[in-house]
């Protein structure tokens, strides 16, 4: 509107006129919206004048004349023209010195958000707007104008509050209504926006994050408060990323899903950790009752690559790892890897992984070591066997027996199991049942039947001297070999009521003291590599500052 007051000023008036009547709007705007800085009115001033002035003369050179009844479109057509290019020009320049957008950058949002056609619209109606103008203007003279500028005014009016009625609306669409966050639909365009419009050197990130043990949460509290934790998550995702280009959004009910413009997946993850850390540490009604005694939440990482088929399939790579996440004992971030990692892609060992994970928490309410110790043990056995020359299936097995072995021990008396001291030699007796106990409850499930011998076995030394068969060498399973030197490493590194616990490197020590006897000489060395590649620190340490076992969970 401004603009073809301009126009149908200059062209009826002249250059000075109008530069006058620009000067008189700039002051009263500046008077007006006093909190925008004085160098941006300035600009707009500057940038308006060079406009005005640009047209002044192209109107003329195209055979204009001032205030004429002349019926010709070309000099309107042309000044106007150069007024707009100059406009677009100039502030894209505008763009391009205050927030160091690249050329390329500045052209590419142009063109891609469809403005250039509401640029030409909006363009073409103040030419048709300033020529009514100059007609009004020359006709009616000073009544013409005032009906203008009330058009005008009424006008803009009402465009504005249909904007604000079209933003609200279109926020409401967009929005979660619960957790105030963006949707899940909001989402998938915002991810196919970036993946569509991403540079030849540009990436990005996404993450997938699940709250863990949420129906627990529900039940134990009820779904309204459930309610109340996912609006305090939003409220959580939203401070966390304000001051950060990451777009946060509820991806369905108790996941979330963030998109990381710019960010490498090492970079996503760095921070995800953090907010994760922050997230335990969050006091909440109802979060100590939960199995981790926290709020906390799992998620998944990956990052675009060239030959991405679409964005559908960076959600799945993104949920396959969030699954990892979740198998690797909740509370944790995973990046995607396409080759590196056999188990994250094998669903089947996933699945397992977490059917079993399900089993070991009746441990919790009575004997908590074990089931922290079988999952340190279970991560361990899956370090371990990427180093070791096994099949897959060997090493699957390996993996998940790591993780059920010690089940046996439900079965132990709470009394026995929780002594702090020694135990005398009848309890020792019945500790030792633990493994052919564990081998009557895994043999229950007939899919879980090559996991026997890791259960039954793995107390066989390599000396013939172990329980509960005394096997000895080579008679012993291979699998069963290799969990025992990883499930003693285990115990003698963190504390137990009967032994004090020993520093990585004494327990090195003690591997190598025992290797050949109570264990399978050819193992003892790659397994310390791995730990010592994988924890180089504790490794290194002398005495412990820190619990072993936090390093292994
Ligand atoms: P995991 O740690 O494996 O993720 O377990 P989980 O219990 O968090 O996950 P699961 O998928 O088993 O359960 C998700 C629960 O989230 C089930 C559903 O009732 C609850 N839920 C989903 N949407 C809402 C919601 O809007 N409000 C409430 N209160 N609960 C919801
Ligand atoms: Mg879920
Ligand atoms: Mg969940």
């Amino acid at each position: 509107m401004d603009s073809a007051i301009y126009l149908a000023v200059l062209f009826l008036y002249g250059v000075e006129t109008t530069l006058h009547l620009l000067f008189l709007c700039n002051i009263i705007f500046s008077i007006w919206n006093r909190h925008i800085v004085w160098w941006k009115h300035f600009f707009n001033f500057s940038i308006y004048s060079i406009m005005i002035i640009s047209a002044h003369y192209s109107f003329l050179w195209s055979g204009g004349i001032q205030s004429s009844e002349s019926t010709s479109m070309l000099p309107f057509t042309v000044s106007l023209t150069v007024y707009f290019l100059l406009n677009v020009l100039l502030i894209w320049m505008y763009f391009i010195l205050s927030q160091s957008q690249s050329i390329k950058e500045t052209l590419h949002s142009y063109f891609s958000k469809g403005v250039v056609i509401e640029s030409l619209i909006s363009y073409g109606s103040t030419l048709v707007l300033s020529i009514i103008l100059t007609i009004l203007l020359k006709e009616e003279q000073f009544f013409g104008l005032f009906l203008f500028t009330i058009l005008s005014v009424l006008l803009s009016f009402a465009f504005q509050k249909f904007f604000e009625l079209f933003k609200e609306s279109e926020e409401r669409a967009n929005k979660d209504f619960l957790t105030n966050l963006f949707n899940h639909g909001y989402f998938k365009l915002k991810l196919d926006e970036t993946y569509k419009s991403l540079g030849s050197n540009e990436t990005f990130s996404i993450a997938l994050l699940d709250i863990d043990d949420f129906k627990k949460y529900n039940d134990q509290n009820g779904h309204l408060q459930g309610d109340e934790l996912l609006r305090f998550i939003g409220q959580f995702l939203i401070n966390k990323t304000k001051l950060t280009p990451y777009t946060p959004a509820r991806y369905g009910g108790e996941e979330f899903a963030i998109l990381f413009p710019d960010v490498t997946k090492d970079e996503a993850s760095v921070f995800l950790n953090k907010i994760r850390k922050d997230f335990n540490d969050t006091p909440f009604k109802g979060a100590d009752d939960l199995p981790l005694k926290c709020l906390s939440f799992s998620a998944g990482i990956t990052e675009y690559e060239p030959g991405t088929y679409n964005s559908t399939e960076l959600l799945n790579k993104a949920d396959k790892a969030l699954y990892y996440a979740k198998a690797q004992g909740k509370n944790n971030v995973q990046i995607y890897y396409e080759e590196a990692d056999v188990y994250q892609n094998n669903l089947y060992l996933v699945k397992e992984i977490e059917n079993l994970e399900q089993q070991l928490q009746i441990f919790l309410p009575k004997d908590v070591y074990t089931y922290q110790h079988s999952k340190r043990v279970f991560k361990y056995a899956m370090d371990f066997s990427k180093k070791l020359e096994l099949s897959d299936h060997e090493k699957q097995t390996l993996i998940l027996g790591a993780l059920i072995h010690d089940i046996g021990k439900v079965e132990i008396p709470r009394d026995i199991i929780n002594k702090k001291g020694k135990l005398d030699p009848h309890e020792w007796e019945i500790m030792k049942k633990h493994v052919l106990w564990g081998k009557e409850i895994v043999s229950t499930t007939k899919k879980y039947e090559e996991l026997l011998p890791l259960v039954e076995l793995h107390h066989e030394r390599f000396d013939g001297k172990g329980y509960p068969s005394g096997l000895r060498g080579n008679n012993i399973p291979k699998l069963a070999r290799i969990l025992c030197l990883i499930d003693s490493f285990d115990a003698m590194t963190t504390e137990r009521p009967y032994q004090p616990t020993k520093t990585f490197s004494e327990a090195f020590a003690e591997l190598r003291r025992c290797s050949g006897s109570q264990f399978d000489p050819q193992y003892v060395e790659p397994f310390i590599e791995v730990i010592q590649e994988k924890f180089p620190a504790l490794s290194k340490k002398e005495r412990l500052e820190e619990e072993p076992k936090q390093a292994a969970q």
